[in-house]
């Protein structure tokens, strides 16, 4: 708001609200747009992470898998080239020779010998697989049972790498592998079954176990499962080991994406050296199942997000609306001001910065004249130089300030002014500049000093009506005026208004065919209408004007202070009363009460200044007047001015 007379002092609220509108959809937008992509990103890396851990443990878990088989391949080569030498000797000494000749390492845990019935011939510990040596107590695993826990299933093919399932040895945290080689000992089949320590890729093993997206499934050369750590929800184990069997015959190690819809992972190795084919599969699904929650976190983090914008924007849009009211309400407020009061606007120091059109008007200068002047320019010279100090003393310490000034226009007149000057300050409360109110009071000042010089001609009227009341002034029959005192009556308001420049009017009433009414009903009877006439006039006229019957049925009323629409006025009420009721007359010789209809016709003439008058004038126009009304059929008034 730079200043309340600017004519762009306005604001356009409908664009504004519709940027409101605009930002929130475009923040929202960005939102929940971010929001999305963030999400994806998310899911992206989960998935590109997911594939890259399950393929660098598909690396891992062959390193640890074929140097394991490495070892208990060795070690078995070298135990079976032994075999022969320990089956024919007696039971103690092989145990012990057998325990001289293989122990426990890192990666065989127990070595065994088990027979064609797969009972243990020998074994490196006694505590593994629960049997004892020498051979007093050979277990058969399947026929007796609690003996021995490990249950071998079946004899199997040469370093295959197999999970001895659920059945836990005592001791054993875990599934053991077991990897077996035949050996025919005298026509007899016996297989060594070694125990691997699962240790070295346990913690590989235990981790895929405790996450549900991944699996490591192991399948032999047929496609069979020999060892799953678990099966994938939804997923055809074998239906894979085939698909894996025909990727492996293509190519020895790679990746591939497995289903059409929501595909799972699949990082394989097969092994030239090892009969084995290594698989890490990893379900993606599963894996964004699993990170829903922290997913979702973007989605709430959004929504909560948005309904803060939302609420923001809110809470500034109804700020801005009430900003908007009151800016424009300021405006009204401006705008009404400035069409009823002349407004002028002066920077601290007195200068004028603004000025409005009713300012220009009264004072007759041009916007350009008065800009950067001092008010000083309107000083009539009419107050004490005391005057204006203490009306700036007033206005520096921020009091309003309230009086009336009579000014000097342009063209060197006077012009009074009620004016309120309001010291405006800025936001930091220091004086910005003076807004000045003005009421143009000169109508009313010059209003009330000519209702005053009226008022006392009035009352100087009135007395002089009272004067005029003796015998040779008053008329006998009507005791109203009569010609005499009429005229000097109209030569003291002559005497006593001569500097006036008010209006003056004289009315000329004469009764219509007023002969008929003495021809009718006798000449008594004509003085008795004459004295109710007159009775009933006098009510119609001020104190201080004056009623006279200057003829026998003719009469004249001289108006002071009245323009010619006012006299008409008196004129028409003259006719009105006399006309309204007839004039009751009771006939002596007869005693019967007789109605008589009056009507009259009444000349009015005006001069606007009485200054200028010569009262002779204003009579013959009256009656010129009265002429006219007679000729144009009597019962009218007719007014004329003097020119
Ligand atoms: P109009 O004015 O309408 O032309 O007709 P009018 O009959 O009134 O004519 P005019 O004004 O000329 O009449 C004057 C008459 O008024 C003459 C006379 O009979 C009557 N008159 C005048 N003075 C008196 C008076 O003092 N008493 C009575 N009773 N009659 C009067
Ligand atoms: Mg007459
Ligand atoms: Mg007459």
């Amino acid at each position: 708001m730079e200043s309340m007379l600017s004519t762009d002092f306005q604001v356009k609220p409908k664009k504004f609200r519709l940027f409101f509108v605009v930002l929130l959809v475009l923040l929202l937008g960005v939102i929940w747009g971010g929001t999305y992509y963030a999400v994806r990103l998310v899911r992206e890396n989960l998935e590109s992470s997911m594939r890259s851990s399950i393929e660098t443990n598909t690396v891992v878990l062959e390193e640890h898998v074929s140097r394991a088989l490495d070892a208990v391949g060795a070690r078995m080569d070298a135990v079976v080239a032994l075999t022969p030498r320990y089956i024919e000797q007696p039971a103690p000494q092989a145990a012990s020779a057998l325990k001289q000749l293989i122990y426990d390492d890192r990666v065989i845990r127990s070595i065994s010998l088990v027979d064609s019935k797969l009972r243990v011939v020998a074994s490196s510990t006694m505590r593994n697989m629960g049997v004892s040596l020498p051979d007093d107590f050979l277990p058969e695993s399947k026929t007796r049972p609690g003996s021995a826990v490990i249950d071998f299933g079946r004899v199997f093919p040469y370093r295959d790498l197999y999970e001895v399932g659920q059945a836990p040895i005592a001791g054993a945290e875990n599934a053991f592998w077991m990897v077996s080689s035949p050996v025919r000992v005298d026509g007899a089949v016996y297989h060594w079954v070694a125990a691997l320590n699962v240790g070295l890729f346990l913690n590989l093993w235990d981790r895929t176990s405790n996450d549900a997206s991944t699996a490591i499934t192991i399948y032999d050369y047929s496609g069979q499962v020999i060892a799953t750590n678990r099966e994938l929800a939804g997923v055809d184990q074998t239906a894979l080991g085939a698909e894996i069997l025909v990727q492996v015959k293509q190519r020895l190690r790679g990746y591939f994406d497995y289903g059409s819809r929501d595909p799972i992972m699949v990082s394989y190795r097969g092994s030239s050296d090892h009969s084995v084919i290594l698989a890490v599969v990893g379900d993606p699904a599963v894996l964004m199942r699993q990170h829903s929650a922290s997913l979702g976190q973007y989605y709430w983090a959004a929504g909560v997000l948005s309904l803060l914008l939302v609420l923001i924007t809110g809470i500034l849009y109804r700020w801005y609306i009430r900003y908007e009211i009151s800016v424009s309400e300021l405006s009204n407020q401006a705008k009404a001001m400035g069409a009823h009061l002349i407004i002028s606007e002066s920077d601290p120091g007195g200068r004028i910065v603004g000025v409005n059109d009713a300012f220009l008007a009264v004072s007759g200068y041009s916007r350009e004249e008065l800009i950067g002047k001092n008010h000083r320019i309107f000083n009539s010279g009419m107050y004490a130089k005391s005057f204006y100090t203490e009306l700036w003393e007033s206005l520096s310490a921020g009091k309003i300030w309230k009086g009336t000034f009579r000014n000097i226009n342009k063209a060197r007149r006077y012009y009074w002014v009620q004016v309120t000057i309001v010291p405006f300050t800025d936001a930091w409360g220091k004086i910005s500049r003076y807004v000045a109110l003005y009421t143009d009071i000169t109508d009313a000042i010059v209003q009330s000093e000519k209702f005053l010089r009226e008022r006392r001609l009035r009352e100087e009227l009135t007395r002089i009506n009272r004067e005029l009341v003796n015998d040779s002034n008053t008329d006998t029959l009507t005791g109203i005026a009569n010609r005499r005192a009429f005229a000097s009556f109209s030569d003291q308001i002559i005497k006593n208004t001569h500097h006036s420049a008010y209006p003056v009017s004289a009315l000329m009433i004469d009764l219509d065919f007023f002969k008929t009414v003495n021809d009718s009903f006798g000449h008594e009877a004509g003085d008795i209408v004459l004295w109710e006439l007159a009775r009933r006039w006098s009510t119609a006229v001020r104190t201080s004007d004056m009623l006279a019957r200057v003829g026998g049925e003719e009469f004249c009323v001289l108006l002071h202070n009245s323009n010619s629409a006012q006299a008409v006025i008196v004129a028409e009420k003259i006719r009105a009363i006399t006309s309204g009721q007839p004039v009751y007359y009771e006939d002596p010789a007869t005693k019967r009460t007789v109605e008589i209809p009056i009507t009259v016709s009444i000349g009015v003439a005006t001069a606007d200044s009485l200054r200028e008058v010569v009262m002779d004038e204003l009579l013959r126009v009256a009656d010129a007047a009265l002429y006219e009304a007679k000729h144009a059929g009597r019962y009218r008034v007719v007014a004329r001015k003097l020119d």
